[in-house]
């Protein structure tokens, strides 16, 4: 089996939603914020291409103040078929993404599994997010997903917030 393989579908799905309880309500937060953000954007800043990605990411990186000299690694290997727009192993550098899905929610949620990635899509990473938001889109995008996460229920860690 080559690298590839291993990110065919069924390894993509890196952890059940019972071993992941947040999963599930952080997807479909996301999902409502972003759709509800894009309505008010204009359409480059709803698409990155992918040559932009990383630049994008230590750019929030630097603006959320993380002071990593550590750069991720991106891998635009996720297919259609997969239905996922990125993945992030646990205690992996490398990021990987669909090379046509680059907008900056999905890549801004994969920075933050690869910020912190113990807790799934727990407390640490939502706030972890709303800090990338924050920082790559500005304060009120980010006041925006913070309702929305506790609209759904959630939680982020209070003390990690911008
Ligand atoms: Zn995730």
């Amino acid at each position: 089996m080559n690298d590839d393989d291993q990110w065919s579908d069924s390894n993509l799905n890196l952890a059940s939603d019972e071993a992941d309880p947040h999963r599930r309500a952080v997807y479909d937060a996301e999902e409502v914020w972003w759709m509800e953000t894009c309505d008010e954007s204009e359409e480059d800043e709803t698409h990155l291409e992918p040559e932009m990605v990383v630049p994008y990411m230590v750019a929030a990186l630097q603006a959320g103040g993380w002071t990593t000299s550590e750069r991720p690694v991106v891998l635009f290997d996720i297919s259609t078929a997969s239905g996922f727009s990125g993945a992030h192993r646990p205690t992996s550098s490398t990021i990987h993404l669909h090379p046509e899905l680059c907008s900056p929610d999905h890549v801004l949620h994969e920075l933050s599994h690869w910020i912190d990635d113990q807790d799934g899509h727990g407390p640490i990473h939502q706030a972890n997010m709303v800090t990338l938001v924050h920082a790559a889109i500005g304060s009120e995008a980010a006041q925006h997903l913070l309702r929305t996460y506790r609209s759904f229920g959630l939680h982020p860690d209070e003390g990690l917030l911008p």
